[in-house]
């Protein structure tokens, strides 16, 4: 595309299609920084195989524009929406002033990376595969067969460089000895707004100060240096004690170096080519907040409540359980302290709520992205889910607690129809009882996600509870019932079966007229 010296290593992401988006009719293209932002309502949405590059690169345009149009009050992001498309002119001036900071191999200032180290290794250095940066799995992969990721013969295209190094500020995670996750400690779950296009879900993202970090150390916003403003240079075990939001978003966790090589050669990860691919990259510990530093609240992601002295840790993905189980810490009111505060800034103010890039009463889609580790940067596994919430779930705390009833509910099934499996088969059958557990929980994460839907302004929670109820039991004994039959034959004659199957039964109706006497079981 541009014009470079071909001796000098060059890849600037404002000029160089690397972004890869869908438009509206279903076509994919690649695009660099400046088309992504300026035809971001021209966009369907981010479309890359990974979700973690999708939340790595949306973070980085909440960055970008939270810096050009410096939103102040609910009035600026009224004409943000209104406006239909973000400024060219608020983006050109953004990219005269900074648009040099985003070349991956500028020799100066490398984008992300320290500028200290060189484009070559140098004796003594301890370089690592460049496949560190993207070692991620979809969940339920054959990850220790088939995961290369550290196998010393991958080598990247300039575009999958680029995207490894994004994944840095939000999923960097603790790697061994001085090894520290990056600013959001061990990756929670982000939730994030999505739209009819991408300017309707990064319009959503945009947040006023008052919902900004740092939260709890206002007087620190003013020392803010996102990356195009940080010195480029990233100390090794670096402890920075200021911290604003952009810098957050942009934050060095790991100190990096590309070494980039000239020649075109397929990349091992999409097999595209750049004129300068890399194989090897120093990676050492970066930036990191001091650790008694206070909370940390990132607008996208929601926490516990704390026990006392403690402060509110993230929520993560916990292996075998689905995400959409942590509906109500993410989503609901009665978790207003610790829930995204983007949730929040959408709720908070009519003045905002008759502007948002949703109709109103419509249903606000959320999607949630996690990704798991072992702690030791083994094993990498992401989630994803996505909800169509109904506006009335996040603000209404009275029909929320119905959800967290229904929820509940659930979780009682489950339990009771572990137990029955205990009482009625033998102990060497734990991986059948596992398995049927896994089952109900995922098909019944169908049926919520069309439950919530129906949570409409004018529907009768109560009717939209019993139905749960009902369809809750069903579930959970027709799960039992497929886990009984896979069992052996030896020693459980067909009569056996019937009979714990009868039990389960009659424990979960038990339970649901003893929770809610006023039920007529059928
Ligand atoms: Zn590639």
């Amino acid at each position: 595309m541009t014009q470079t010296n071909p001796q000098m290593p060059s890849f600037n992401l404002w000029t160089e299609a690397w972004i890869s988006v869908e438009r509206p009719g279903g076509g994919l293209e690649a695009l660099n920084l400046w088309q992504t932002l300026s035809e971001a309502h021209l966009i369907r949405a981010l479309y890359e195989p990974s979700p973690l590059v999708v939340v790595a690169i949306h973070r980085l345009l909440v960055a970008i524009l939270q810096a050009a149009l410096r939103p102040q009050q609910p009035s600026d992001l009224a004409q943000i929406w209104r406006g239909g498309q973000f400024s060219t002119e608020k983006l050109q001036a953004f990219a005269a002033a900074y648009a040099q900071r985003f070349d991956l191999f500028s020799a100066e200032a490398p984008f992300l990376q320290s500028a200290d180290l060189g484009l070559q290794p140098a004796k003594g250095d301890n370089v690592k595969p460049v496949g560190y940066l993207l070692s991620e799995q979809p969940a339920g992969t054959a990850v220790t067969h088939y995961n290369h990721t550290y196998d010393n013969r991958q080598q990247f295209c300039s575009r999958c460089a680029a995207k490894g190094l994004l994944t840095i500020p939000a999923f960097a995670s603790s790697g061994g000895a001085g090894i520290k996750p990056s600013i959001n400690g061990v990756p929670p779950i982000y939730v994030v707004p999505g739209g009819a296009t991408l300017f309707h879900s990064l319009a959503a993202s945009l947040t006023l100060p008052a919902y900004q970090p740092p939260n709890f150390q206002p007087q620190y916003a003013e020392y803010d240096t996102p990356w195009w403003e940080h010195e480029p240079i990233v100390p090794k075990k670096g402890i920075v004690r200021r911290v604003g939001y952009l810098h957050s978003l942009t934050f060095p966790a790991r100190r990096v170096r590309l070494h980039p090589r000239p020649g075109q050669a397929p990349c091992t990860r999409c097999g595209q080519m750049t004129p300068w691919h890399t194989a090897t990259m120093i990676y050492e510990m970066g930036e990191s907040r001091p650790d008694d530093a206070a909370w940390w609240r990132d607008p996208f992601a929601a926490y516990r409540p704390p026990k006392e002295g403690e402060q509110p840790t993230p929520i993560r993905p916990v292996e075998g359980r689905a995400i959409w189980r942590e509906f109500v810490a993410l989503f609901l009111p009665v978790n207003r302290d610790h829930r995204p505060v983007i949730l929040n800034q959408l709720t908070d103010s009519d003045r905002i709520r008759n502007v948002l890039p949703y109709s109103r009463d419509a249903p606000i889609p959320l999607r949630i992205i996690g990704v798991r580790t072992d702690m030791k940067m083994k094993t990498f596994e992401w989630q994803e889910s996505g909800f169509d919430v109904p506006p009335r779930l996040l603000t209404d705390p009275d029909s929320a607690k119905y959800v967290e009833k229904s929820l509940e509910f659930a979780r009682q099934c489950d339990n009771i129809s572990k137990s029955v499996f205990d009482k009625w088969f033998e102990k060497r059958f734990q991986s059948v009882k596992t398995a049927m557990s896994q089952q109900y929980w995922q098909q019944l994460g169908q049926t919520f996600h069309h439950h919530i839907q129906q949570y409409s302004a004018q529907a009768d929670a109560e009717a939209l509870l019993r139905a749960w109820l009902q369809q809750t039991i069903r579930q959970a004994i027709a799960a039992f019932q497929a886990a009984v039959e896979t069992l052996p034959d030896d020693g459980h004659t067909l009569r056996q079966r019937i009979e714990a199957v009868n039990r389960c039964r009659a424990g979960l109706y038990g339970y649901l007229n003893k929770t809610y006497p006023q039920e007529e079981t059928p």
